[in-house]
């Protein structure tokens, strides 16, 4: 019924939203220009003429880099095409979105320049990408089904040249709203490592000591910025202030340092000569970020990535070392690598700019892998400040020698334990033990061999005590066990039961010889209303006793008697 009651009103809802209005049909898709296109190397203003006959330029697939049919030619050249609007985007306006070309460019329609990106003569090469050109309407008034010539004018002196990414013709409107793979990944990427830094700020903010994940957020901070250069968005925005391509420069030169000092904390490694050498270069390429004229800036840009990469191979060199020695220790090699994988993806991309390479599509519309590297570095940074973190928490609170506990977590339960049976009663045990002339086992055999005892003793008494007993290394070779809801007979059942382990544990010494050792134990066992300070100081008595008394032996103390056990002693002594 109840059921029926909340399903009648949403199906009624749902019907009525399914009944609406039928919507409007959606706008026409854009249509990609892509295929075969006419280039000629060279330059002349008659080319953008639409009469102009072009059968004997060169036919190139678009996308496609230059270096790919012209060898390493840069300079200027033409594609032409002649192109047909479809029916459906009659009604405009229209546009052309070139996604990414190499590097200045014009756009003629039918002879007309309609736009473009950078400048002729180039002064910097670096064109926005992706660029949006509006096709006029009065240069489509008329026949809408006539042919149209669409001439191109690309300049490049740097790295990959040409109409390297997709031309799509569609409706403006439609153009404008559609972000390109790019933007969409590397601007996802962006703000995840965003998010990354912004979160390892915090932890910093939380934990003054904990550098590295300060190195990290900044580094994280600092490439999110970098990745939002590669967004139009955001270059529409900075753009009348300072340059996109400035911004990025000035990011990535701000970066590298911590990431030097985030790899080297992480890694145990320090900083030497050529470290601090490396972080004034990095000061250097900043400055220059700053204040050198755009072109000059992309020039200088290929000297700073050379310097980059040979530092990033030394770095490599030098955490693998460690990686390789550091068997034991967990995440070294994760992070290891992570390292090189970054470094690798970095510097694939390096040489591709130098033409070295082919560039790499292995992220749609992206010609950079560094991302991906990045991405894994991170990741694995991620996973072995964790551990790092993890294996802090384990050494605060274990003693690593023996595995048992520290003195203080012992303490803290005591005291937490305490104030639980005031509220409901019931008793627990406290037992002492101290190993017996144990300074001699040390001076017989070694300081060495008296650790592998003590290590031994350690797992001994791990193993005796329950699951839910905390077994604890008070300090030297004096260990305590608390024993949960447990009285006199189960506190000396345990003690003795361990005693008896312990007389037939024997620790072979490098000489050949048996090591054997005795303890003695002092238990006292309370119930309610009995402060931990009182329980430790009478399990501390009763071991004195028991030392007192010959030693291998165990002394029990009751300090106070559980409520329903009645007319029991308040305090009874007894020995073994
Ligand atoms: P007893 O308790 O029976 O009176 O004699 P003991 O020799 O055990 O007494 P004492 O407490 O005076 O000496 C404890 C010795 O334990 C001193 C030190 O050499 C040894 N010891 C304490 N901590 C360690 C440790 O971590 N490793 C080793 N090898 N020895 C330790
Ligand atoms: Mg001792
Ligand atoms: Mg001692």
């Amino acid at each position: 019924m109840r059921k029926q009651k909340v399903l009648t009103p949403v199906l009624l809802g749902l019907a009525l939203l399914t009944a609406q209005a039928p919507a409007p049909p959606p706008p026409p898709h854009p249509v990609a220009l892509n295929g075969a296109w006419k280039l000629r190397t060279g330059d002349s203003a008659s080319w953008a003429d639409p009469r102009l006959d072009d059968r004997g330029w060169r036919d190139v697939q678009v996308p496609g880099t230059w270096e790919k049919t012209l060898g390493r030619y840069d300079g200027v050249g033409w594609y032409r095409r002649t192109i047909r609007i479809p029916p459906a985007l009659h009604e405009g306006p229209l546009g052309l979105k070139f996604a990414t070309v190499g590097d200045a460019f014009e756009v003629y329609w039918d002879g007309r320049r309609i736009g473009g990106s950078g400048s002729f003569p180039p002064d910097f090469q670096e064109a926005v990408d992706p660029t949006l050109v509006i096709v006029p309407a009065s240069l489509l008034a008329g026949d809408p089904g006539r042919p149209h010539v669409l001439a191109v004018r690309v300049y490049n002196d740097y790295a990959y040249g040409g109409l390297m990414g997709p031309v799509r013709l569609g409706r403006y409107d439609v153009l404008a709203g559609q972000r390109s793979p790019a933007e969409i990944i590397v601007g996802g990427l962006a703000s995840f490592f965003l998010a990354i830094g912004v979160y390892h700020l915090a932890f910093f903010a939380r934990r003054r000591t904990a550098r590295e994940n300060l190195w990290f957020a900044i580094l994280c901070v600092l490439m999110s910025l970098y990745g939002a250069t590669w967004s139009a968005v955001f270059s529409a925005a900075v753009n009348p202030y300072v340059n996109e391509y400035r911004v990025g420069a000035l990011a990535l030169s701000a970066a590298a340092p911590f990431f030097l000092a985030l790899v080297y904390s992480l890694f145990d490694l320090r900083f030497g000569k050529a470290e601090w050498a490396a972080v004034g270069w990095f000061a250097l390429a900043f400055v220059a970020a700053a204040v050198l004229p755009l072109g000059t800036l992309a020039e200088f840009t290929r000297w700073v990535d050379t310097g980059n990469v040979l530092g990033l191979v030394a770095v490599v060199g030098r955490t693998a070392a460690v990686a390789l020695r550091s068997r034991n220790t967990p995440h070294t090699r994760l992070l290891m690598a992570g390292t090189a994988t970054f470094a690798g993806t970095l510097s694939y991309d390096v040489l591709s700019e130098y033409g070295w390479l082919p560039i790499a599509h292995v992220l749609p519309g992206v010609s950079c892998v560094f991302w991906i590297g990045f991405l894994v570095f991170v990741i694995t940074v991620g996973i072995a400040t964790a551990g790092k973190w993890a294996l802090t928490e384990v050494t605060a609170l274990t003693d690593p020698l023996t595995g048992l506990a520290r003195r203080h977590v012992l303490e803290d339960a005591l005291r937490r334990e305490a104030a639980r049976l005031r509220r409901t009663g019931g008793s627990i045990a406290l037992v002492m033990i101290d190993l017996d002339h144990f300074k001699q086992v040390n001076d017989t055999w070694g300081h060495r061999v008296g650790d592998q005892v003590l290590a031994r003793v350690g797992r001994l008494l791990r193993h005796s005590a329950r699951n839910i007993d905390l077994a604890a290394r008070l300090g030297g070779e004096e260990m305590g066990v608390l024993l949960f809801d447990t009285g006199l007979e189960g506190a000396s059942a345990f003690t003795e039961r361990f005693c008896a382990h312990l007389r037939e544990m024997e620790v072979l010494a490098p000489g050949g010889g048996m090591v054997r050792v005795t303890a003695s134990c002092g238990i006292a066992v309370a119930a309610d209303l009995v402060s931990p300070e009182e329980l430790m100081d009478a399990a501390d008595r009763a071991l004195y006793q028991a030392k007192a008394a010959g030693r291998d032996r165990r002394v029990e103390v009751l300090l106070s008697v559980p409520a329903r056990v009645e007319g029991a002693p308040q305090l009874s002594r007894r020995r073994a």
